[in-house]
């Protein structure tokens, strides 16, 4: 959605041809390219700031966008992309496709499309892995059953707006321009209800639950969205419906985690299976692997299981598993094996630089470091 130029430049909708060149002035200084050189956002705001003041700037412009908002410049809609040209946007209806540009009854349309919903969809891992099929409760605006969405009790119906003859909107003078506002007796919907519907006290639309069935590809990840197209609030008076977009959370695992189609795990093992080597079964997500231990492996090291990570969303290939071996020091020793510890111990310092490689080279080093 194109942002409002108004609020591009953080000016009133009132603002004063000075105030707009200042609040461009002012904006540009801050986002100039040559300013930013390691903001690739800066440019687009310097873009924008210059388009909302290239049109801003020009009464004429000015007037066509307070009247019909961005749909004013957009080439197709105004045929030929000459949008003053004889007939304007005379007979277009243009809330049909900018519906909610106008929020709340700008512009001479009162049509909306229904608002986008995001729902946030928590799933497994493994779900993630294999993809999945679920259900999903969401509320949802829906075109009220008693009144069929009119908003007018049954049997009597809306009628056109006296204040602004069914337009929608009235005009407003303001300084030297006529200003289009929304009728402040109907909101922009140009009838008045005499007598609302009880069920949805006259808006035509009420709050519902619809359960959906969506399908999740196998290899979605986090803020992954899937679209729900047309499942999202319905339209105001005849307008589209919105989307709905289910957004992927994935709940972190205990053993796995992942990084784009790759997993991680720590793969803890004894100390005596480092130095002897061995060989360890470890889980997979679609079952488990052996992997064989050399001895001599140190913490740190990484096994890599090419294929045993997860299927791109977009791309055929498997991403791997990575299992980082962490040795862990045995703990709650007995007077036994500390007692065989001990011995081993005694035996290694007779030759450390042969048995403890690193840790000899990092005395050498500290002791160099304080001249002894
Ligand atoms: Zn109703
Ligand atoms: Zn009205």
């Amino acid at each position: 959605m194109k942002k409002d130029y108004y609020e591009t430049l953080g000016v009133n909708r009132d603002a004063s041809d000075e105030e707009i060149k200042k609040a461009y002035r002012k904006l540009a200084m801050k986002h100039h390219p040559d300013r930013n050189p390691d903001n690739p956002k800066a440019e687009e705001h310097f873009k924008e700031a210059k388009e909302a003041y290239e049109i801003l700037s020009d009464g004429q412009k000015r007037a066509a966008y307070d009247q019909y908002g961005h749909a004013a410049f957009e080439a197709g809609g105004m045929g030929g992309g000459n949008p003053f040209g004889a007939g304007g946007a005379q007979g277009f209806d243009f809330g049909d496709i900018f519906g909610d540009i106008f929020g709340g009854g700008r512009g001479r349309s009162n049509v909306h499309r229904g608002a986008d919903l995001r729902y946030n969809l928590e799933i497994s891992l493994e779900q993630a892995a294999r993809g999945t099929e679920t259900q999903i409760r969401v509320p949802s605006m829906a075109a009220c059953d008693t009144c069929h969405g009119s908003g007018a009790k049954p049997g009597t119906s809306p009628t056109t707006c006296g204040t602004c003859h069914g337009q929608g909107q009235v005009r407003m003078q303001q300084g030297f321009f006529s200003i289009q506002q929304a009728c402040p007796r109907c909101h922009g919907s140009g009838k008045t209800i005499a007598s609302p519907c009880k069920d949805c006290h006259g808006a035509g639309r009420i709050k519902q639950h619809k359960t959906l069935s969506v399908k999740i590809p196998a290899g979605v990840d986090n803020d992954d969205r899937i679209r729900l197209s047309g499942e999202g609030e319905s339209g105001a008076n005849g307008g589209p419906t919105g989307d709905l977009y289910v957004a992927i959370h994935i709940t972190p695992h205990p053993v796995f985690q992942r990084d784009h189609n790759d997993l991680h795990c720590e793969m803890p093992i004894g100390f005596a299976t480092a130095a002897l080597g061995g060989e360890i079964e470890i889980p997979t997500l679609d079952g488990s692997a052996r992997i064989k231990i050399p001895a001599e492996t140190q913490s740190g090291k990484i096994f890599r299981l090419r294929g045993k990570g997860i299927k791109g969303v977009r791309s055929s290939a498997y991403g791997d598993l990575h299992c980082h071996v962490v040795v862990e020091t045995p703990v709650n020793l007995t007077e036994r094996q500390k007692e065989l510890l001990r011995e081993l111990e005694t035996i290694n310092l007779k030759d450390s630089a042969l048995h403890n490689p690193r840790a000899k080279s990092w005395m050498d080093k500290v002791k160099d470091f304080f001249g002894q």
